[in-house]
């Protein structure tokens, strides 16, 4: 039992740790889960900001776009006095440039125009990819025209934008959608380890609506050559979460080429390959024809920062209490066992003494044999089991011979002595177990013989056994020692028979035996039946 209940302790002792652990970690799970929703919202605050960005500076291409449509000859001087108004306006612009386009048969007086206007002009072809269209295989050319601002670009000018088989595609597409084209991303002469975007808006005679008006009436591009860092960062400056890593990437070509990144890592692999497990990718809606995505993880210091000692605490808490639960259980238990067995020593001890004290108040204090009472009790249980099972009970009733001479011979004291010697006596006289011996009062003593057939042998015992200890009785009428006369009686009793009348009967034998001269056995029973009786 006790093993049992400090098993059970200790289970649910382990259960308590168990769950607390278990809350603990739900609770870290849904902290975790929590930073990475607040962190996946920065990142889309973030892809919105560069995305109004890139937005801003495509309007900043319309705009100058409506300065060519809306004049028939635009000077250079006026360009750069738009251009400029712009650029002071958009840090993140590194040059805006008008490109007309320029057919092969004009290439020449085109040049002689340039170099008017600055001596060092030259008519460029570059293609760093390989993919160079040489002047000889085109028809038309694409040189940087107005460029503002001229310092810093100075390589830009007259360089032809078809020369190189990609640009002069996306020249193609663009003129053909009549929306702006955005190059990949290209590295910039201009600002070292900073990669560059330039995005192409077709500029018509007129509006042309169907693709062949607008081959035929375009007359150049406007184009906008921007600083992706610094685009990236002007606009991530309008966000406020800090401690972020990201890679910027154009994913049109599914290359994922890396455009811009805030960290050390310049290719998505070193964001996979970094030791947390939050990382997002937000693609941005696409743009003049481009498709950019963030690539995005939390530092650790952004991830420190939102982390609590909650779920710790909850933890801890939970492990804690299991303990101390467990510990004042154990004590509790301890202190229940205690009580248990100071209850079970004190219960024995008190049936001890109460057994000890039923058989006081059942026997008699003189002869040490069974009381009235012991009697009184016995007589009523075996005629109840006699009825029962139909089973011969007999009774003696046993009388001291002239015990009020012996008294007054010898004294009280040796009259006391005597009725102890004759109590031995006549117990020794009965052999059974079961046979019940008791003083029934006075100097008179009865005797229960439940099974019995024989009734008169013990009887006879009673009688021998008192004449043999030849207690000396010089006064009695009988001999001249201490002889007792017995009185008995049997039945088979049926729920008919009456107990009183039963002891009468008895009482009565005994009062025969003294009638036909003491010191003898006086047999008053109904007729018995051997066969019938169950004797023992
Ligand atoms: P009988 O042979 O007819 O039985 O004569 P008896 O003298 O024995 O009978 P009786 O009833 O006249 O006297 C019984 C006596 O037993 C009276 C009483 O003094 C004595 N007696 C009864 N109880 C005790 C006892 O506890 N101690 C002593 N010493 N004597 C007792
Ligand atoms: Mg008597
Ligand atoms: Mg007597």
């Amino acid at each position: 039992m006790k093993i049992l209940s400090h098993f059970i302790l200790l289970c649910a002792t382990i259960l308590g740790l168990c769950s607390s652990i278990a809350i603990g970690f739900r609770f870290y799970v849904e902290e975790t889960h929590s930073i990475e929703t607040e962190f996946t919202q920065d990142i889309d605050d973030k892809a919105q900001a560069l995305e109004q960005e890139i937005l801003l500076n495509i309007e900043v291409l319309h705009a100058l776009k409506g300065v060519f449509i809306s004049s028939e000859y635009v000077s250079r001087a006026e360009f750069s006095q738009v251009a400029k108004s712009f650029l002071m306006r958009h840090s993140d612009i590194q040059a805006l440039e008008w490109v007309p386009k320029v057919l092969d048969n004009q290439r020449g007086e085109f040049e002689a125009q340039q170099k008017r206007f600055s001596a060092d002009f030259e008519f460029t072809e570059r293609a760093s990819d390989g993919s160079l269209i040489s002047a000889g295989q085109r028809a038309y050319y694409y040189p940087v025209y107005y460029l503002e601002p001229h310092s810093g670009n100075e390589k830009a000018f007259g360089f032809d934008l078809a020369s190189s088989r990609a640009r002069n595609e996306a020249l193609a597409l663009a003129t053909d959608l009549g929306m702006p084209i955005a190059s990949e991303g290209v590295n910039l002469v201009q600002a070292k380890n900073q990669k560059g975007l330039l995005i192409f808006l077709p500029v018509y005679q007129g509006e042309p609506n169907t693709l062949s008006k607008r081959r035929q009436r375009l007359q150049g591009f406007v184009l906008g050559v921007y600083r992706i860092s610094d685009m990236f960062d002007s606009a991530v400056k309008r966000t406020s979460a800090q401690g972020l890593y990201y890679i910027l990437e154009d994913i049109t070509d599914d290359k994922h080429q890396a455009l811009y990144s805030n960290f050390g890592g310049n290719s998505s692999l070193d964001l996979h390959q970094s030791a947390s497990e939050i990382v997002y990718q937000k693609p941005l809606t696409s743009f003049a024809g481009r498709r950019w995505q963030i690539h995005a993880m939390p530092s650790k210091g952004y991830i420190a920062a939102r982390r609590t000692a909650f779920p710790y605490l909850v933890g801890a808490f939970g492990i804690l209490a299991s303990f101390a639960l467990a510990i004042y259980v154990f004590f509790v238990m301890r202190h229940t066992h205690m009580v248990d067995t100071q209850v079970q020593e004190r219960t024995r001890e008190l049936n001890l003494a109460k057994k000890k004290l039923e058989a006081l108040s059942m026997t008699d204090s003189l002869t040490r044999i069974g009381n009235r009472r012991y009697f009184d009790d016995a007589f009523q249980r075996e005629w109840s089991l006699a009825i029962r099972n139909k089973t011969r009970l007999a009774l003696l009733m046993i009388d001291i011979d002239n015990f009020k001479s012996y008294n007054d011979t010898y004294g009280h004291l040796a009259g006391d002595q005597c009725l102890k010697e004759v109590a031995q006596a006549i117990a020794e006289a009965l052999h059974r177990p079961g046979d019940v011996v008791a003083r029934y009062g006075g100097e008179e003593f009865v005797v229960l013989l439940p099974y019995t057939r024989d009734c008169l042998s013990p009887a006879q015992r009673c009688c021998g056994n008192v004449e043999a200890l030849n207690i000396p009785h010089a006064s009695s009428s009988t001999r001249p020692y201490v002889t007792v006369s017995v009185g008995v009686t049997s039945i088979i009793p049926t729920e008919n028979d009456e107990m009183i009348k039963f002891a009468a009967v008895a009482d009565m034998a005994l009062y025969k035996a003294k009638e036909n001269g003491r010191n003898q056995v006086f047999i008053d029973a109904e007729e018995i039946k051997p066969k019938a009786e169950l004797v023992v």
